[in-house]
């Protein structure tokens, strides 16, 4: 970008070059600081399970099971047992009922769960027998026989039998997902998948289809790996860089599995999971930061938190004692932070990567499984971002809709698009300004993947990545935000999605410098 302002810098611009948004509002493309973009881009080719009602999921399933070969795996993702009636978990009895001979395996809305078949099963040579992997647990009925649902990791004894997916498959795929993407205002993401997603972001590379700002992180599981080959933060170029190592110190929300200082509310015995044991933790963001590679840290239980920034806390001392640069460490999520923990976050300038949309949908999970008394710090926007700290926002997609706007609106109503839970908001006190919403999905979330003097502002010496707005949001009735229509999206100058049926938007080149 060379030059923003106002009429004076129209006399400089050559009029063919120039371009009327009749109104529109222009803002820093997008930013997604968390979400998952392979698991996103194949979620589009498969089943929808994120309905109101098993019944739903149970008819999509038959559907599918008429129209696709016998034996070939049905997948799909997004159910969230919690969300139907009386709440009890699924059973492989009733994918039974309409898939007998195809394989079917749903991943659960939370990520952290999955729901089988017997025929799955039987692929995956699961029966009462099985021992839970110590990472995870099967869920069993009064006889020991598994029901077919599967908590954590014990999802991948059914989940390591799906059919091989290869990288050009990720890879056109994520040539969908950038087109949504695009359409929703995006240009850039911050992509926690695994390794097999990062070959297929480089093979777009490569094939100069990469149309996205992709701050790529690394698995733990290949720490050592990324360590011996000398990789670091910000290694890549201002299309595909290397942003950290991500980890895990727990589970989520839904299942129970988020790790907790004080018990569930509905379970005096249940302090939810750690996934990974303390010394642990320490050690892989120790040997991380000196090989100068920041942590993701996924925690979203305050206990998770808490352990984070006691690390970081060390980790600080250490850059002091050494004199070298501080690494941009994240917590990813930080759902429910402790009140003594949230002045730590700027003051160890840990990112706070949250997902605004999470907070209106687990809104009455929180009153019931964390309770009234810890429901006023869960999803904290607004004295996460009064502290101070930096506010990254994203939608972790596939697990949420990938719609930037609806998150925006999510922070600043704190209320579903239908309005619920009240004119009020869930928890009011956290709702944030519209500035500061979109600030957390621009320049917040630029810093957040260590490319805050190139990214998330329109200002001379930036990429120009920018969205066009049907309306502007700041002025908008907040109740409207999450409807408001993306007329155009620019990645480094050049228009990538153009919505030729916005009011009174002019046609637009294909290509054109700004
Ligand atoms: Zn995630």
């Amino acid at each position: 970008m060379l030059a923003v302002g106002g009429d004076e810098l129209l006399q400089h611009a050559v009029p063919s070059h120039r371009i009327d948004l009749g109104g529109c509002c222009v803002l820093p493309g997008l930013t997604d600081a968390h979400m998952h973009f392979e698991w996103f881009s194949l979620g589009l080719q498969r089943i929808d399970a994120d309905q109101p009602s098993c019944d739903q999921v149970l008819a999509l399933v038959a559907q599918q099971a008429q129209t696709s070969p016998k034996g070939s795996w049905i997948r799909g993702h997004g159910w969230n047992h919690n969300a139907w009636g009386a709440g009890d978990l699924p059973t492989r009895d009733l994918l039974d009922r309409v898939a007998p001979d195809h394989p079917v395996f749903l991943t659960a809305k939370s990520g952290h769960a999955s729901w089988a078949n017997s025929r799955a099963l039987q692929l995956a040579d699961v029966s009462a027998s099985t021992v839970d992997p110590a990472d995870g647990a099967i869920v069993r009925d009064a006889t020991g026989r598994p029901t077919g649902v599967f908590l954590e990791g014990a999802s991948d004894l059914v989940g390591s039998h799906l059919p091989q997916v290869t990288v050009t498959d990720v890879a056109d795929a994520m040539r969908v997902g950038m087109t949504r993407a695009h359409g929703l205002g995006i240009t850039g993401v911050h992509d926690m998948d695994g390794i097999r997603s990062l070959r297929a972001w480089q093979q777009l590379r490569a094939e100069d289809q990469l149309r996205l700002r992709v701050c790529k992180t690394i698995p733990l599981g290949h720490l050592d790996e990324a360590i011996g080959c000398g990789l670091t933060s910000g290694f890549g170029d201002e299309h595909l860089w290397i942003g950290g190592v991500k980890i895990f110190t727990d589970g989520a929300l839904g299942p129970q599995t988020a790790w907790m200082l004080a018990p569930y509310e509905n379970d005096p015995s249940n302090h939810g999971m750690s996934l990974i044991e303390p010394e642990q933790l320490v050690s892989a963001m120790r040997r991380a930061a000196s090989a100068r590679l920041a942590s993701f840290v996924h925690a979203i239980g305050d206990r998770a938190i808490r352990e984070t920034l006691d690390v970081v806390e060390q980790l600080r001392r250490h850059e002091r004692a050494e004199r070298v640069t501080a690494l941009r460490h994240r917590i990813e999520h930080v759902q429910i932070i402790d009140a003594a923990d949230i002045s730590r976050l700027a003051s160890l300038d840990v990112i706070a990567s949250m997902q605004p949309i999470h907070a209106t949908s687990d809104m009455y999970m929180v009153d019931r499984f964390w309770g009234p008394q810890r429901a006023p710090l869960a999803y904290a926007f607004r004295r996460v971002a009064d502290s101070g700290a930096t506010l990254a926002f994203g939608s972790d997609a596939p697990v949420e809709t990938i719609a930037p706007l609806p998150g925006i609106h999510a922070a600043v109503t704190r209320r579903r698009e239908d309005g619920e839970p009240g004119v009020e908001g869930w928890q009011p006190q956290e709702k944030l300004s519209v500035e500061a919403a979109i600030c957390a999905y621009t320049a917040g979330a630029a810093r957040a993947g260590g490319v805050g003097n190139r990214l998330g502002r329109l200002a001379p010496g930036f990429l120009a990545d920018l969205v066009v707005l049907e309306q502007d949001p700041h002025t908008a009735e907040s109740m409207e935000i999450a409807q408001i229509g993306v007329a155009a999206t620019m990645v480094g100058g050049q228009w990538v999605y153009r919505n030729s049926a916005a009011d009174g938007f002019p046609d637009l080149p294909a290509t054109d410098t700004v």
